[in-house]
């Protein structure tokens, strides 16, 4: 490690920066954010940092730099005019004078150098790779700040301000840090993450009242994985998993998708199959209470939205009686998911104003929904578990009503990289399906609306042929 990062209080350091464009602009924000103050020496100045001077009641000067500028007792200064030359001699100035300098274009003349930075105050993560790639360091720095919620610096303020309760409360060390693993990961910091600070501070006040109590149990999350691309994962969804101890997952969650989990979670598989479940429901939602009052984060994840054809209500039920602590992350559902990534809008202004989502599961060979309400135009149909009733359900369409020149698409692993779509009309849609090795999950959609399929498709142009022969997409 060549440059050690420090945190600098700069609130009473004075600083100088010669040059006025916008590199130097850059900078004099960032010094007038940290609460420090600069003078400017600057043959031109943008207004933005004539203004930012001014704000901390820095002299603007706008002339030539020269040496006896450094005797205004700097400890820092910034040389980015853009004359290399003037640079290079400033910071030789600055060399035997010690002050320590930043050159912003010449990384070999530096003492110090800016690293990209994330800002959750009071938390700051920095980035620097060194000198080697400030955008390199900048790229990194934005996939850490995709990660770490906005929360984080409420969470920090919330244990600022608690720390000295908790210091009285819990007088060993071990004992506190267990304490604060504990909420920092737990509901006070998911409910600070969900902007309820006063649920936050409440639910940390009981924790501090009755720790054992509070702390024994774990909880559950009941996580939407989207329908396949991990890609459509949310972050809560993305940082739930990183923190979890055990994750509960079924045949829907491609393996994508859990290559997502943290490496020292446990994996339970409680594969559901399309026509039989491998556990039974009532055992999962058990299963599930085990684990949370052994003191375990538990994450539940399920293929698409867990709200949507995915029994999560039944999952939190037994959990709510137990006043385990539970959440639901929403993910994005099967409709959606396949909709977008095979171009077919779900509702559009000249074809469709409202979609329905239907369950097309065969019982006893027959598939049991109401068809005279799926027939009406101008709506989209959305078929989940329909493959096996797929005859069925065209016959009794077009039985009730629906024209036989309906478009239908059948997706078949809607957004993986198995994606296949298939278009016919929705009278052709069973005999094509028959002809092909289909491999679940699959969705149907009937409605005019699969007619932009054509258009819209992502990856595919369109085909001449498209009437007589199926479009079998590939995303
Ligand atoms: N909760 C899920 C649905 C569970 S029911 C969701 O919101 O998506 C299971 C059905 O979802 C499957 O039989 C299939 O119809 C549909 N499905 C889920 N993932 C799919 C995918 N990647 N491609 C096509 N259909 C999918």
């Amino acid at each position: 490690m060549k440059h050690l990062p420090l945190f600098h209080d700069i609130t009473q350091s004075r600083w100088l920066i010669v040059g006025g464009g916008i590199v130097a602009g850059r900078r004099a924000q960032l010094i007038l954010s940290a609460g420090g103050q600069f003078d400017l020496v600057a043959l031109a100045a943008s207004d933005s940092i004539v203004a930012h001077c001014q704000q901390c009641d820095g002299v603007v000067s706008i002339r030539a730099w020269q040496p006896s500028d450094l005797n205004g007792d700097y400890q820092f200064v910034i040389a980015a005019t853009d004359d290399a030359e003037v640079n290079r001699q400033i910071a030789e100035q600055c060399k035997s004078k010690h002050i320590a300098v930043n050159v912003a274009t010449d990384a070999s003349l530096c003492d110090f150098t800016f690293p990209a930075t994330i800002d959750r105050d009071p938390l700051t993560i920095a980035v620097s790779s060194g000198t080697a790639s400030p955008i390199l360091a900048r790229l990194l720095s934005e996939r850490i700040d995709a990660l770490v919620p906005a929360g984080y610096g409420e969470l920090a303020r919330l244990v600022k301000k608690f720390r000295p309760k908790v210091r009285a409360a819990i007088e060993s060390g071990a004992q506190r840090k267990h304490f604060w693993e504990k909420v920092l990961l737990g509901g006070v910091a998911e409910n600070v993450f969900s902007g309820k600070m006063e649920a936050a501070e409440q639910l940390l006040e009981e924790t501090l009242r009755q720790p054992d109590e509070q702390l024994k149990h774990g909880e559950v999350y009941l996580i939407g994985a989207g329908p396949g691309d991990p890609d459509l994962l949310t972050f809560r969804a993305f940082r739930l998993l990183q923190q979890a101890d055990v994750v509960l997952y079924d045949r829907l969650v491609s393996k994508n998708i859990l290559q997502q989990v943290n490496q020292n979670a446990e994996l339970v598989y409680v594969g559901k199959q399309r026509s039989h479940h491998s556990v039974p429901q009532p055992s999962i939602n058990q299963r599930l209470l085990d684990f949370a009052l052994n003191g375990k984060r538990v994450a539940r994840l399920k293929g698409g939205d867990p709200f949507i054809f995915g029994r999560g209500g039944e999952e939190i039920e037994l959990l709510a009686e137990h006043r385990i602590p539970f959440q639901v992350v929403p993910g994005i559902t099967a409709a959606s998911g396949c909709a977008s990534y095979s171009g077919i809008p779900l509702t559009h202004r000249d074809h469709a104003q409202s979609v329905r989502f239907v369950t097309g599961q065969l019982q006893d060979g027959t598939v049991d929904l109401p068809w005279e309400d799926l027939v009406s135009d101008n709506q989209t149909l959305v078929i989940y578990m329909g493959l096996n009733g797929l005859p069925v359900i065209a016959k009794q369409l077009i039985a009730h009503g629906l024209s036989p020149d309906t478009p239908a698409a059948l997706i078949e692993q809607g957004t993986t990289v198995s994606q296949k779509v298939y278009t016919a009309s929705l009278s052709d849609l069973p005999s094509l399906i028959e002809k092909q090795t289909i491999a679940p999950p699959t969705l149907m959609i009937i409605g005019s609306v699969v007619s932009l399929h054509k258009t819209l498709h992502w990856f595919e142009p369109p085909t001449d042929n498209e009437d007589s022969a199926p479009s079998i997409g590939h995303r």
